[in-house]
């Protein structure tokens, strides 16, 4: 039979970005002609029935995407862990005709529904056998489809990379930190700040990297011995003498010592005045880390996430057994909900076992990948190098516009350098840089403080060496014995990348390992998805844009907001995503004036119906003649009058501000992988083979620099085809594969499903 009507809930501890996925999961099901019911204050609702369980419009999920928490409200019932609960539940749904459910929740709330969808048949039996339903109503709904979405600020939930709810709570917790971190240093002081996670050292973890955090608590990884203090205090102490002003220890509510005994906050005080002998003080963050406007990823994961929840449904793939909806690899995925609920609750009983790498094992990828980058992190300390290594002088330097995260790429790059023996130069401004011999050696402490600066402490410029150059560059080379080349940076950054490569026959000075870490917010890089710098622009845009909204004094005005991206729609499609943009006008897809009509008709429509706000989003380069001023004043004159237009071009501000947690944590994890500890120093030691890797060697998500090929020895890491990187600034994106193979484009399907009014005029 065919689905008809489908309720959504939320449950369990609320999570922000839960707005979003009702949103989603609300318009999508109206899009494809499903009535769609919202059952307020989750599994209470549902047992109590009657006013509960509202039909939801296009309208009613209008304007809730910047909330935190959930309009439809949620709960813990007691009740509802029990049949006779469940019973209640079942007769609601059937008075409402619905028997398919968008569960949005904890492992509590999944574990409850697919109880639920269980034991359906026994109950509808049972509500029939006294005479509360009638059989035929019964027969009309032989079972009950779920699908659920794991709302939790924990990110504890097996079978998905992020819950709803975790990155928003990620920038709670890194904005307190770093204003404590403020404090902190200027009293010479210790602090100890407890983050949420009973089971789940996700937030601990990931807050550690972003703040650059000295020690760490999880419930994963406890100490490996029983006389952790004292290790602790001989790190903290030796920070110390190295000139660091503050230290910092996270520690997760749930964390232990290795026997299994918590390891709480107050302990760790006690622990450390002790030890350190000074004051030591104690930040709990408690409920603010729920709280607050969510994220543009949370917003977009949310939105991704219940678009494919109605798909399921709608496929029949949830018929049989329950399915969650995840997202592995920045790709929407589903799994049977019983195995996410039965995985995650393992690994809470392997932890009470103290069985803590089976756990971690489970915990998955991009968890054990940040645990190793901080292990690394916080062994590193300035110390002589090792009998027989080979020390290396490296160096590192930042090229094109600023990147929010260059700074923390640089700082994890240089100490994880300085901690394996290496060398490590600093070059100021770019190629320039070397070209005028501006170089210097980077101490330990000249990074001290970097990692959650915005902009580029080392400076940065756009020149990407030609002619002249290249003689300069080799003489600085061989003048500093440079043995391996890091640049942070953007499209320059690798396009001077490609021309050393290109010029080794004539400069034996270049044949050294050159390595590129991505860092640019118009995320329009080959061989990677992401980009450093891109999500901090992305919770930019989507800040300023949530203030524009909200400034909409007047009636009836549609707003066109210009992004930067170059010729990469990746902001102003996400953005657009995560603001509830109308439309958004990409370079990929371009501009005709065909399609302006029929949006300019969709909005006057849209605003003769009653329509408050209008707003369109494009990218600075969506087409060069229809420009952001001749769009509005176009729109305008055509409105006849049913709205006004009024341009916001966001500029700079875009590509300033310090790193979201997103950033700070990729260019983290990307320095350790691409930078000389981990990449170039191997790579040097290589036999010389030149050569490049084709296309198909792009990382994914979790590899994002450049992937070197399989053939050892190759020294330059480089996954673009030639013909890309020749043919000039930005094709990449403009008119070649790259651009439409890339991922991010899969949320274009979703955002022509967002652009309610031609289907949805109310
Ligand atoms: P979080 O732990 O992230 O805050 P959660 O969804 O896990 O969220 P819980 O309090 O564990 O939160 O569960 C929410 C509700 O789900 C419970 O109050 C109860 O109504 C229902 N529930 C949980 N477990 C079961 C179960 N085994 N059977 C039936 N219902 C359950
Ligand atoms: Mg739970």
């Amino acid at each position: 039979m065919a689905i008809k009507r489908v309720g959504v809930l939320t449950s369990g501890g609320d999570a922000s970005g839960m707005n979003a996925a009702v949103r989603a999961v609300v318009r999508t099901a109206l899009d494809r002609g499903l009535e769609i019911f919202g059952i307020y204050e989750g599994f209470c609702g549902l047992i109590e029935g009657g006013d509960r369980i509202r039909p939801m419009t296009w309208n009613s999920v209008g304007g809730i995407i910047h909330r935190g928490g959930t309009i439809i409200g949620t709960s813990r019932s007691a009740e509802f862990a029990t049949r006779r609960g469940r019973l209640c539940a079942a007769r609601t749904l059937l008075a409402a005709g619905i028997d398919s459910l968008i569960v949005i929740g904890g492992d509590g709330s999944l574990t409850g529904a697919d109880v639920f969808r269980q034991e359906w048949a026994s109950l509808l039996a049972e509500l029939v056998a006294n005479g509360v339903v009638e059989p035929d109503v019964a027969a009309r709904h032989p079972r009950l489809t779920v699908v659920g979405l794991v709302g939790s600020i924990d990110n504890d939930a097996f079978g998905t990379d992020m819950t709803i709810g975790a990155d928003t709570a990620l920038h709670r917790i890194t904005e307190a930190i770093d204003a404590i971190s403020s404090t902190a240093s200027s009293h010479r002081r210790t602090f100890v700040v407890e983050v949420m996670g009973r089971h789940c050292g996700y937030l601990a973890l990931m807050s550690a990297i972003a703040t650059g955090a000295d020690w760490v608590f999880t419930p994963e990884s406890p100490p490996e011995t029983d006389d952790w203090a004292t290790e602790m205090i001989t790190a903290l102490n030796a920070g110390r003498e190295a000139g660091r002003r503050d230290a910092m220890v996270i520690v997760a509510e749930g964390a232990t010592d290795r026997r299994g005994h918590p390891i709480t906050s107050e302990h760790l005080r006690k622990v450390l005045e002790t030890g350190l002998t000074e004051s030591v003080r104690v930040t709990v963050l408690g409920h603010v880390q729920r709280g607050g406007a969510p994220s543009a990823f949370d917003r977009n994961l949310g939105t991704l996430m219940g678009h494919a929840a109605m798909d399921t449904l709608l496929a029949g793939a949830a018929d049989q057994e329950s399915q969650v909806i995840g997202m592995r690899g920045n790709r929407v995925v589903r799994i049977p909900l019983a195995e996410c609920v039965s995985k995650t609750r393992e690994i809470n009983a392997l932890l009470e076992a103290q069985q803590y790498s089976r756990a971690r094992e489970l915990r998955g990828n991009s968890f054990n990948t940040a645990l190793r980058t901080l292990q690394t992190l916080l062994r590193a300390l300035p110390h002589p190098p090792q009998a027989g290594q080979r020390r290396l002088r490296l160096c590192i330097l930042n090229v094109g516009a600023p990147a929010p995260g260059m700074n923390t790429a640089v700082r994890a790059a240089v100490r994880i350098a300085i901690d394996q023996g290496h060398t490590i130069l600093g070059i100021r401004r770019g190629f320039q840089g070397l070209i005028d011999d501006d170089i210097q050696e980077m101490a330990w402490m000249s990074v001290n403080g970097w990692a959650p600066l915005g902009g580029s402490e080392l400076g940065t410029n756009r020149v990407v060496p030609s002619g002249r150059d290249f003689y300069a560059i080799a003489k600085a080379i061989e003048k500093h014995r440079i043995e391996g080349l890091l640049i942070v940076g953007g499209w320059e950054g690798y396009q001077g990348a490609y021309r050393l490569f290109e010029e080794r026959a004539n400069f034996p000075a270049f044949e050294v390992p050159i390595v590129c870490l991505p860092a640019t917010i118009d995320n329009n890089l080959p061989g990677t998805e992401l980009s450093i710098g891109a999500d901090t622009a992305l919770n930019s845009i989507v800040t300023v844009v949530d203030k524009i909204k909200q400034s909409a004094v007047a009636e009836r005005r549609c707003y066109v907001v210009e992004v930067m991206g170059w010729r990469c729609g990746y902001l102003a499609l996400m953005s657009g995503l995560a603001t509830g943009a109308e439309r958004v006008y990409l370079h990929e897809e371009g501009v005709t004036l065909k399609s302006m009509k029929e949006d300019l008709d969709v909005l006057v429509r849209g605003f003769q119906n009653g329509k408050r706000l209008g707003l369109v989003i494009r990218n600075e380069k969506a087409n060069p003649t229809c420009n952001t001023a001749f769009m509005c004043a176009l729109f305008e004159e055509e409105s006849g009058g049913a709205f006004d237009v009024r341009q916001s071009i966001l500029g700079h501000l875009q590509q300033g501000g310090d790193p979201s947690p997103f950033d700070r944590i990729q260019a983290t994890k990307l320095a350790r992988r691409g930078g000389p500890a981990d990449g170039a120093a191997r790579v040097v030691d290589a036999s010389p083979v030149p050569g490049r890797a084709s296309p198909d060697h792009c990382g994914g998500p979790g590899d994002p620099h450049f992937k070197v090929p399989s053939r050892a020895g190759i020294r330059v890491e480089w996954a673009a085809p030639n013909s890309v990187l020749v043919a000039g600034r930005d094709c990449p994106v403009a008119g070649n594969s790259f651009g439409h193979r890339s991922r991010w484009r899969r949320g274009r399907p979703h955002a022509v499903v967002f652009v309610p009014l031609h289907r949805h005029p109310e």
